[in-house]
């Protein structure tokens, strides 16, 4: 499949992992908005948010514990945002499900 995180995902593009299993990759975003940004992606490919059914919601479950768990492996302290886009208007740029984890700065809300 053509996809930019499935390949990230299959070791096809390199990037900086900071965790991964068989459910799940966790790298630093290229562009990154905070002192850590890290995306969590499934490794089964999930179009985005829009196509998260009955059958595949599990991994959204483990997405939130593995993102727990990195807080505290990282000591992001001051606390965390995990964020995904969802399709034009939210600006998603890469139609893989990615959560954003962004942390070690203020971060303002709502976003713009
Ligand atoms: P979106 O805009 O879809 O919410 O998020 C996509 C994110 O993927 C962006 O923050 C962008 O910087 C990041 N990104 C795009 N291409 C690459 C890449 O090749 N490697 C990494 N590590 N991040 C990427
Ligand atoms: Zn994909």
């Amino acid at each position: 499949m053509d996809c930019l995180f499935c390949k990230i995902a299959a070791g096809q593009i390199p990037s900086q992992k900071l965790y991964e299993d068989d459910k799940v990759l966790v790298f630093r975003d290229i562009d990154p908005q905070a002192p850590f940004h890290a995306l969590i992606i499934p490794k089964e490919h999930i179009a985005s948010a829009g196509a998260v059914t009955h059958e595949n919601s599990a991994i959204v479950a483990y997405i939130f514990e593995i993102a727990a768990k990195l807080a505290a492996e990282h000591a992001l302290t001051g606390g965390f945002r995990l964020v995904t886009n969802c399709g034009a208007d939210a600006g998603q740029t890469v139609p893989h499900l990615h959560f954003h984890m962004l942390a070690g700065r203020l971060l303002g809300w709502p976003p713009g």
